[in-house]
């Protein structure tokens, strides 16, 4: 089969033909039919700092994917040839306190689906049953490419009730944007999501962001002023990363405010935690997705009349692997999805 391969430790992808992988009794076959393009992909492809310490070569890259199962393990029940499926891209070690407890996503030996072993960009992808979620109600192909990534979005954005609240968005990659149609769907009353590019500040928009505030231009207080908001945010969605992005979001919160950070720091830095104490803020790392409360939230809130389609920007044949990934690195795109039927 063909396959996305990191086949070398330096930069670079090589499109392949690989064995389809080995299935055992608990497992599913599955034809991949589209993917999403992950930052962690371009990490991978572009051979980074983190990167070479987490991938050991040679290895098929993506976790983000829909796909039809092509054939079942013995021991696999309720899943069928046939089915349209995603699949949960964190593989739990099913022994842990936490995992014993059901609550899978806080496993301490996670091991990633196209990091810690083969992935999804290839014609077909194996993974155990219990982390196949099957789509029983219609879902929109492309959307059912990005549940991964969606989900990181449900799972911060609904971390804290938000009905009626002032949510603060700080990053708008398609996570960032996923989470303010998110936000605004559920219930939130303004929805202020922030970056530096002005093409997906557009996207945000049309995704349902209240305000989409160029933060290169101006500061987040800005936007309070612009919206009449006096006390600050309720609810802070930290999707960046970005020192400056936290900064800014401590400093514009309500007394008692809640923020949920899924943006991944590249390095340690300082926050004013003086006025996170004297404020009262409560701060959540969020990782992954919660199995499978998160998958069910998604699926209810498309069927609901959520509308993802403005955060798919690009579309691409596998075989056009490359363009796709320098659209995706662009910081001007939504999300770019590989269709691997073509
Ligand atoms: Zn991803
Ligand atoms: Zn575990």
């Amino acid at each position: 089969m063909k396959a996305l391969v990191k086949q070398h430790a330096e930069p670079g992808l090589w499109l392949m033909d690989v064995p389809e992988p080995e299935t055992g009794p608990g497992d599913v076959l599955i034809k991949v039919l589209r993917t999403g393009i992950c930052g962690t992909d371009l990490h991978i492809r572009s051979w980074d700092g983190w990167a070479q310490g987490a991938v050991k070569t040679p290895l098929i890259l993506g976790h983000e994917f829909v796909g039809e199962v092509a054939a079942v393990g013995a021991d696999v029940q309720d899943i069928a040839v046939g089915d349209l499926v995603s699949g949960e891209g964190h593989l739990v070690c099913g022994k842990c306190r936490n995992c014993l407890a059901g609550r899978r996503h806080l496993c301490r030996s996670t091991i990633g689906l196209g990091v810690g072993r083969n992935g999804a960009f290839a014609e077909y992808v194996a993974l155990p049953a219990s982390n196949v979620w099957v789509h029983r109600t219609h879902v929109d192909l492309d959307v059912a490419a990005i549940f991964d990534p969606f989900g990181n979005a449900v799972h911060t954005a609904l971390s804290f009730p938000l009905v009626g609240e002032d949510v603060l968005i700080t990053g708008a990659g398609p996570i960032g944007i996923m989470a303010a149609a998110v936000a605004k769907h559920a219930g939130a009353r303004n929805v202020v999501i922030t970056d530096v590019s002005e093409s997906r500040l557009e996207i945000a928009r049309k995704a349902g962001a209240t305000l989409a505030l160029n933060v290169a231009e101006h500061d987040i207080a800005h936007a309070q002023k612009q919206l009449g908001l006096k006390e600050g945010f309720d609810i802070g969605l930290e999707m960046s990363g970005r020192p400056e992005a936290m900064r800014d979001m401590v400093a514009n919160m309500t007394h008692g405010g809640r923020i949920a950070m899924l943006g991944l720091p590249a390095q340690e830095f300082a926050v004013d935690w003086a006025k996170i104490v004297t404020s009262m803020i409560t701060i959540k790392g969020i990782y992954g997705r919660e199995m499978f409360e998160t998958w069910y939230a998604m699926t209810v809130l498309l069927e609901g009349g959520l509308d993802l389609s403005p955060v798919i920007t690009g579309k691409y044949g596998y075989q056009d692997f490359d363009a796709a990934f320098d659209e995706a690195a662009t910081a001007r795109s939504g999300k770019i999805i590989l269709d691997w039927t073509v």
